[in-house]
């Protein structure tokens, strides 16, 4: 059952309850650019599992075109989404019952992008503050088209399979404004075929990195959830935190400080306040001390199956495969409707 998965999952999130009961098909993803970190769990992996289990269907999509939006060439994006499907499984996605896929197996989506970029404007696409951000950290030094419309073509991963909740981090709050837009824009000018989907976000919805950014797979700034007890101690370590030796939860003006104990907190299901009371005047080593138990202890579980399930690739490429043929039945009878509704195609 969902409930004796790992620890983390067992915990009730009210918020989480709550939405769960008026929604039905979730759909979120992860790009194919490195191993699952801890702003993916909890920012969005751990409500994932949660709404599963409470009975909502849950679609994940692998983005892999989506790799080359910042880069000119995908670093073994196939190898990467394998080592995703791994961080599912281990952090209790039921295989059985989500679908998980890469886009790039799913030709019908790319067909949904034309009609659906007809539906925004390039002033909409141009002030999106995400895609700023990432062609702020991009390695590229001139800026591609698909860096500008990926937020378009991630609209037709959610309303192929017309998901009606999505569990994000606040990096993609404007990207689902994009897909709600062209949602409704679609309803309006041709048949009412989409739901507006409504995003959820955890308490965690932009964990920092141990450079004091977003933690981000791309940025080498990630604590992994496949990190051993070791590395996850010598990562945080380095943690920019600030010299203040009092430990005050204050997120505004002590940013470094006030993510580690947030961190301890979800680790521990506790108030970020009474961790820090709780440290007072042990500075900046104790915290980090404190964060690292924290942490091993809370992954330990799921760690230990991560291993487990590494052994055996064969599952993980089966668990794709069914995945991608089940998402491309969906992504057809979705792309004949929408060429039925726009009447000449
Ligand atoms: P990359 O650096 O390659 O872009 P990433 O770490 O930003 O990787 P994504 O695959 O872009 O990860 O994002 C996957 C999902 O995880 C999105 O819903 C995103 O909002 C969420 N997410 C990513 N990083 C964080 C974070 N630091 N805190 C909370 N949620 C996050
Ligand atoms: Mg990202």
């Amino acid at each position: 059952t969902a409930t004796d998965r790992t620890p983390a999952e067992s915990t009730a999130n009210p918020l989480v309850a709550a939405t769960a009961a008026g929604h039905h098909r979730i759909l979120t993803g992860d790009r194919p650019t490195g191993p699952l970190h801890l702003g993916h769990y909890f920012g969005t992996l751990r409500n994932r599992v949660e709404l599963q289990s409470r009975g909502l269907e849950l679609m994940i999509v692998i983005p892999d075109y989506q790799a080359i939006t910042d880069r000119d060439r995908a670093d073994r994006p196939a190898e990467h989404a394998e080592e995703l499907v791994l961080d599912y499984l281990a952090a209790g996605v039921d295989p059985e019952r989500a679908t998980i896929f890469t886009h790039s197996a799913v030709p019908a989506l790319n067909q949904l992008l034309l009609p659906f970029l007809s539906l925004v404007s390039v002033a909409e696409l141009s002030r999106n503050p995400t895609v700023k951000d990432e062609i702020a950290h991009s390695r590229q030094s001139t800026v591609s088209g698909l860096m500008f419309t990926y937020p378009v073509h991630q609209a037709a991963d959610i309303l192929f399979c017309k998901a009606d909740l999505v569990p994000v981090g606040q990096d993609q709050l404007p990207h689902l404004e994009v897909t709600r837009t062209i949602a409704r824009r679609f309803n309006d000018r041709y048949t009412t075929l989409f739901p507006e989907p409504q995003a959820l976000l955890s308490r965690a919805p932009l964990l920092l990195g141990t450079d004091g950014g977003k933690m981000s797979k791309s940025r080498g700034n990630a604590v992994t959830l496949g990190a051993t007890a070791d590395e996850t101690a010598r990562l945080l370590r380095g943690a920019v935190t600030d010299p203040d030796r009092h430990i005050t939860y204050d997120p505004e003006h002590r940013p470094g400080v006030s993510n580690l104990l947030l961190l301890t907190a979800l680790c521990q299901d506790r108030d970020p306040h009474a961790v820090a009371a709780e440290i007072g005047n042990g500075g900046a080593a104790l915290l980090k001390r404190t964060a690292t138990e924290a942490v091993n202890e809370h992954f330990r579980p799921l760690r230990a199956r991560r291993a487990e399930l590494a052994a055996d690739r064969t599952v993980l490429r089966e668990v794709l495969h069914a995945g991608n043929a089940r998402a491309n039945a969906v992504a057809d009878r979705t792309l004949t409707e929408v060429r039925a509704a726009m009447g000449t195609f």
